[in-house]
């Protein structure tokens, strides 16, 4: 009994590095604040580690949009096209009708002529099904990547991330390169009002229902968000009347160093061995592509003190994103019991007593409440600025959120929520989850163009 005591005792000791206090995490939201303020002023820009993106949105849906558009979407697992018809809620509000296109490694990696010429194609090819041959509708393109914008309708692309790798469109205006391939392409016009990220497409669908929602908020492969500030703020832009919407770029938060109390040994690892070291280290933290990772690097520790699996790894567990984030998902379902937990990891090659099952639980726990933490400390700067902005005592704000991670987790939501609630008491934050946030959002900001223009 003493044995397992010590054991036990290890194991924390072990774990304690990524058990964050609610001091830690008031350290990590004032951090952030104070990068946002770097962010936002034109001097102190480029040493912020988050980009803080203007992104030319003035204004959130009012209800009033109406029109037919098309939308791009792509930066997420896939590439779609969609068509969104705005009508009033009569006519039954928004409806979408949508096409799934891959996008094959070969074309995400090679010359980005040859991207841009297969995303035209893909127009082309859900035009002609949709009977709309000749049709010009005004477009929006989500395209989830950080890029530099100078207008509504232009972008230039800062840096590739999640596994994209196209040459020659670092640098140059995403829109100009959809344009030229739309000009090799005979008898095609396109009509593109505006480059769209993702968060602030999120942001904006769930403002279509909720004119409260001023922040737009993404969990799943990796993490960002948006949100409204005052335009007099935002030190890059001229002008000083009314807001614009902003893209954080949170997830390269701590990128300059400033988190590093905060990584532990298993985090760092996990940073060395990705596609983007030293990169994106918020996101490292909090995101769908990562916490697996996290936790078979904790295991595989526990496992070499001897504090698991009998002290013998299998080898499947020494495989790199062999653990994926949906096992967390599962194995902390509620009302899960201990044996299903053990089928899952014996699906792993991991033959495990019931005591191993309940350390492996503890694990996943301590990860993902820390990811959901981090988020809520993020989530709180935000909207504790928005409420200073407006020189509020008290603000209700909405956050409209999409991502697999926030939707499927069991835990994800509330302990992110909890988190909010106890950073930022002055704020009553509702959260929204936005449905195909990144077609809807986009055709919505393409309809408020088209509406203030
Ligand atoms: P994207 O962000 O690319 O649009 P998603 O929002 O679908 O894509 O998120 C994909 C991420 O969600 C992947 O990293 C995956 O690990 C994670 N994921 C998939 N299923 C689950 C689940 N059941 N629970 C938690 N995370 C999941």
């Amino acid at each position: 009994a003493s044995r397992l005591a010590a054991q036990r005792q290890q194991i924390g000791r072990i774990l304690a590095p990524l058990k964050l206090t609610l001091d830690d995490l008031r350290k990590v939201q004032a951090l952030l604040r104070r990068e946002m303020e770097l962010g936002l002023r034109k001097e102190t820009h480029a040493t912020s580690s988050v980009r803080m993106l203007p992104t030319y949105v003035r204004a959130t849906p009012d209800g009033s949009e109406r029109g037919d558009f098309l939308a791009l979407d792509l930066g997420g697992t896939n590439f779609r096209v969609l068509l969104v018809q705005v009508g009033s809620r009569e006519q039954g509000g928004v409806q979408i009708v949508s096409e799934v296109y891959s996008i094959p490694p070969e074309v995400t990696q090679g010359p980005g002529s040859e991207l841009f010429d297969h995303i035209v194609t893909c127009i082309v090819d859900f035009q002609s099904k949709q009977g709309m041959v000749g049709q010009t509708l005004p477009l929006g393109f989500t395209f989830s990547f950080p890029c530099q914008q100078m207008s509504l309708d232009q972008g230039i692309l800062l840096s590739w991330t999640k596994g994209f790798s196209a040459s020659d469109c670092v640098g140059k205006d995403v829109v100009q390169l959809l344009r030229e391939a739309v000009q090799r392409k005979q008898h095609f016009t396109l009509d593109v009002v505006a480059i769209v990220n993702d968060t602030v497409g999120t942001m904006m669908s769930c403002g279509y229902d909720d004119p409260r929602c001023e922040v737009g908020l993404i969990v799943g492969t990796g993490t960002n968000a948006c949100y409204m500030e005052e335009l007099r703020h935002v030190g890059t832009v001229a002008g000083e009347e009314g807001r614009m919407c902003i893209n954080m770029e949170w997830g390269a938060f701590g990128d300059n160093g400033c988190l590093d109390a905060v990584f532990t040994p298993f985090d760092r690892q996990v940073d060395e061995v990705s596609l983007n070291p030293g990169k994106q280290r918020f996101e490292k933290l909090i995101s769908g592509m990562y916490l697996g990772e996290i936790v078979r690097r904790i295991l595989l520790h526990l496992t070499d003190k001897g504090l698991l699996f009998r002290g013998r790894p299998s080898p499947k567990l020494q495989t790199p994103d062999i653990f994926q984030t949906k096992f967390l998902s599962a194995i902390e379902s509620d009302g899960l019991a201990l044996r299903q937990v053990c089928g899952i990891l014996e699906e792993l090659g991991l033959h495990v007593t019931c005591d191993d099952s309940l350390v492996v639980r503890e694990v996943c726990q301590v990860v993902a409440l820390r990811a959901a933490q981090l988020c809520g400390a993020g989530v709180a700067a935000v909207v504790e600025k928005i409420r200073e902005n407006r020189g509020l005592k008290q603000l209700s704000v909405t956050v409209g959120v999409d991502g697999t991670l926030y939707k499927l987790h069991p835990h994800f939501a509330q302990n992110m929520q909890a988190t909010v609630q106890q950073l930022a008491p002055r704020c009553s934050v509702t959260f929204l989850q936005s449905e195909d946030g990144s077609g809807k959002g986009a055709a919505l900001i393409a309809a408020v163009a088209c509406r203030v223009a």
